[in-house]
């Protein structure tokens, strides 16, 4: 990497794309290639979402915005977010797409936010958690407090692999666990994380918490990888 590229990779006042100049507003691409970041609609076949926790969790809403290709500027936007350093990325996305939920009328019942938790290995090794920075971005634009007490890891528990959807859950069974079972009863929560991958995550999370009292889950990623 050329220093300038380095450096706008720190302080991007160009495009992370196309290279143009950036203006004030722009949050790490110019209008064009925002506007053509592959969008998540909920659609059918490799990149059907809702398909990958359907039975396994009950859950109220699930909402995501990007779709997670490769090569994609999705996958460069999330590795700045998870591994380069840039949770504040993660954070600028979120609260630009949470307007349009906000608009739309999602995650309307909510009353608080819950980030995955990282294992505490990882977030000591990265020193920040990309999905709790998501979720400052979804809690301004909603009004909503962030709770990042009500769900913990059991460390050293598996948390993603490909195969069969009753092998994925049997997988991660047991990897997460509320420390706070008072507190999340009756909670209407939004579980939010990064990536959408097997749904594993998200589905043992919302096990755990809805184990735990809560009255009802949604879920919120800000990509979806295909699952192939
Ligand atoms: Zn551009």
């Amino acid at each position: 990497m050329l220093f300038k590229d380095l450096v706008n990779f720190v302080y991007p006042a160009y495009c992370l794309d196309c290279g143009c100049r950036l203006e004030g507003e722009d949050i790490f691409l110019c209008p064009k290639c925002f506007d053509a970041l592959p969008k998540y609609f909920g659609m059918e076949g490799y990149y059907n979402a809702t398909e990958r926790l359907e039975g396994l969790v009950p859950f109220t809403e699930f909402q995501a915005d990007l779709i997670f290709g490769n090569p994609s500027v999705v996958r460069t936007l999330i590795h700045r977010i998870k591994y380069n350093g840039f949770p504040n990325t993660g954070y600028k996305l979120a609260r630009h797409f949470a307007q349009q939920h906000y608009d739309a009328g999602h995650f309307m019942d909510v009353t608080v936010i819950v980030p995955i938790p990282l294992l505490k290995k990882r977030l000591h090794r990265r020193g920040y958690n990309q999905s709790a920075a998501i979720a400052r971005g979804l809690a301004e634009v909603y009004s909503l407090p962030i709770d990042e007490t009500l769900l913990a890891r059991n460390d050293g528990r598996g948390t993603q692999t490909h195969r069969g959807k009753e092998a994925r859950w049997q997988q991660v069974q047991g990897a997460f666990y509320s420390p706070k079972e008072d507190e999340v009863k009756g909670k209407r929560i939004l579980i939010v994380d990064d990536v959408l991958t097997s749904g594993a995550t998200l589905i043992s999370a919302g096990r755990a918490l809805i184990d735990a009292g809560a009255e009802s889950i949604s879920f919120y990623t800000l990509a979806v990888d295909a699952l192939l």
